[in-house]
């Protein structure tokens, strides 16, 4: 028998793979397996074999290519693959290798011994554990997670509620929806361990309408899960729900997410109270992105100190980089934090896509600076970065060509939040719709050289008295493309 394996992520299907796949299905003697993927999607689709020697592989795979797989001709050891090589897998190790909903696979590559760790330990040993890894929120505002569930775990015993954050809706940003397709079980894991330190009862995962693949492998996992008792913590099972957003921006913001979850209209509500002390219905809420959760399980298996030894000093860990643009490589890269956006394009990214020369590159999506070629030596960390007036938000990067139309692209990111603003407070309301018409302005070839001050007034505005992260962040690319590329606002100046 030909054991042959093959992604089902939606990337990769997007790229061809369940056309491979059924090209491969009454093949006599082949047996196709679908696994997660390993995120180097400008190799998918990506078929695997095994050999004594280890994996081997074929790229870019049409169904024509299918009669030389069979036969073993050709194919790369996956192993000497330089795009994987060169990672430091962690929290993606077992991408591309096991079946998404086979808790034996996950259990056998290395799942599950993190919860196990935690069923035996106290749920201030557990927090411990967390806060010798130095591990920080993956979604935006990097909050040491160790403290808010701590603050959690110290509020009076009562329903309390763990709820993992998948409005993954960055441009460009992929990975948590990764996770939900291809390793689901790591997702839980990580609740559960949560539930554990906290007392909660009670999950719900916030998945974006956008995500129907992950939303259906969640709620199989889940259903999983449930039928082979891993839900049962102590004497009370943790009940688990995916609930499906509407697709609006600001749910990412976890207090508007709250709303949403509730039932209503997602408005960003104001802090304090923290949601650890006063969260959904009212009650302590630890809200963190899904790879937060992710990142947790490897903790309790191999400690904190384990976790706390890769990455930068006020950074701990790894990071899962997507790059994303005109990259010749786009995918998934994980890396410790400290690894300069230099050496992530070149090594990772494989440089330009052919005939596209670098303009500048966005991290943390539409909220990200827009930083040209002279600022690609900062190091990738969550102080260099702040230093910078940068966001690593989700981890996401976009790379922009020489085509690109600087002033168009300030305009498409304030015109988008103004369309996603929440509303409720005026900085991000009203000024986004005057920043987006400002730009406009200038577009047209009605604007003068004083409306880049005014741009830098608001923006400042914008920057100080928004109540959240939407309103504060949008001025940051308009306000970087003016200073990085100024002779493409000139030529607009009446
Ligand atoms: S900054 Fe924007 S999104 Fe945030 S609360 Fe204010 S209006 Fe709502």
């Amino acid at each position: 028998m030909v054991r042959l394996y093959l992604s089902s992520d939606t990337s990769a299907v997007a790229a061809g793979a369940d056309r491979v796949a059924e090209a491969l299905r009454d093949r006599p003697g082949v047996e196709v397996i679908r696994t997660s993927s390993r995120g180097a999607f400008f190799l998918e689709p990506m078929v695997e074999r095994d050999t004594p020697g280890g994996r081997i592989a074929w790229f870019n795979v049409t169904p024509d290519d299918v009669p030389r797989i069979v036969n073993g001709a050709g194919g790369v050891p996956v192993d000497q693959i330089p795009f994987l090589k060169e990672q430091t897998r962690v929290t993606f190790a077992n991408f591309g290798v096991t079946r998404p909903l086979s808790l034996e696979d996950y259990r056998s590559h290395g799942g599950l011994k993190g919860l196990e760790a935690a069923r035996s330990m106290s749920p201030e040993a557990i927090i411990e554990e967390v806060r010798l890894s130095g591990l920080r929120g993956r979604g935006g505002a990097a909050f040491p997670v160790w403290n808010k569930w701590d603050v959690a775990r110290q509020a009076p015993a009562g329903r309390k509620y763990v709820v993992a954050n998948a409005d993954e809706g960055d441009a460009g940003t992929y990975c948590d929806r990764m996770v939900m397709e291809g390793e689901p079980f790591r997702l839980i894991e990580g609740m559960l361990i949560c539930a554990r330190a906290i007392g909660a009862d009670s999950g719900y995962i916030y998945c974006r309408q956008e995500y129907p693949a992950a939303a259906g492998t969640l709620r199989a996992a889940i259903d999983e899960a449930e039928r082979t008792g891993l839900l049962q913590l102590g004497r009370t099972p943790f009940r688990l729900e995916v609930v499906s957003g509407a697709g609006s921006y600001v749910c990412g913001e976890e207090t508007a997410l709250l709303e949403s979850l509730e039932g209503r209209r997602g408005v960003v509500r104001a802090k304090p109270p923290y949601p650890a002390v006063s969260g959904l219905y009212g009650r302590p809420t630890i809200v963190s992105n899904v790879l937060t959760f992710a990142t947790v399980p490897n903790i309790l298996s191999r400690g904190g100190a384990w976790h706390a030894s890769l990455g930068t000093e006020r950074s701990r860990g790894t990071i899962p980089l997507q790059i994303g643009g005109r990259v010749k490589q786009p995918g998934l890269v994980e890396v410790p934090f400290g690894l300069t956006l230099r050496d992530v394009l070149d090594r990772f990214g494989g440089g330009m896509a052919p005939g596209a020369r670098f303009k500048a590159v966005q991290v943390g999506g539409p909220l990200g600076s827009l930083f040209p070629e002279s600022k690609l030596d900062i190091p990738i960390c969550y102080d260099a970065f702040a230093e910078a007036g940068a966001i690593l938000g989700h981890g996401g990067i976009v790379v922009y060509d020489h085509e690109t139309d600087m002033v168009e692209l300030a305009r498409h990111f304030m015109a988008f939040t103004a369309d996603e603003s929440c509303g409720k407070c005026t900085p991000c309301r009203i000024g986004s719709v005057r920043g987006r018409e400002i730009l406009e302005r200038i577009q047209a070839g009605r604007g003068t050289a004083d409306d880049l001050a005014l741009l830098a007034d608001l923006g400042e505005t914008m920057k100080t008295a928004s109540l959240c992260a939407l309103g504060g962040r949008a001025p940051y690319p308009v306000l970087t493309a003016i200073e990085h590329f100024p002779h493409e606002f000139s030529p607009h100046y009446s």
